[in-house]
């Protein structure tokens, strides 16, 4: 397999590669590196990867490094009802019944969160 770049910018790949990823799962990888032609099996655990209050995915950064991370799938910020300008219920409930924490932001969202990131209910 040509991996198609030189030895010594490997380290700036790897970073390039795990920031584009980051959170992501290992089958979502998996299926993407398949697209460029890399048949690659993906393995381990992100264990930075901290879960959206609003639509339980597992898509920003874990404890306090993921306060004010703005949720990719929701577009939540993870700071309370204050930054969101309404109350998580109400942002969850406009998520479940249009996909985004508000209506103004389905532009910002990333119509393909909902396949990159791990979904579970929140058990907090
Ligand atoms: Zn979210």
């Amino acid at each position: 397999m040509d991996l198609g770049y030189e030895k010594a910018f490997q380290p700036v790949y790897k970073e390039y590669f795990i920031h584009s990823f980051r959170h992501m799962t290992n089958e979502y990888i998996q299926s993407r590196l398949k697209d460029l032609g890399f048949k690659l099996k993906v393995i381990g655990e992100d264990e930075q990867t901290g879960q959206c209050p609003c639509c339980f995915h597992y898509s920003i950064d874990f404890g306090e490094d993921g306060f004010c991370d703005i949720c990719p799938v929701c577009f939540w910020e993870n700071g309370g009802n204050e930054p969101n300008h309404m109350s998580l219920e109400e942002a969850q409930k406009n998520f479940k019944n249009f996909g985004a924490m508000s209506k103004s932001y389905l532009q910002f969202i990333d119509p393909e969160g909902g396949k990159k990131y791990k979904k579970e209910h929140y058990t907090k």
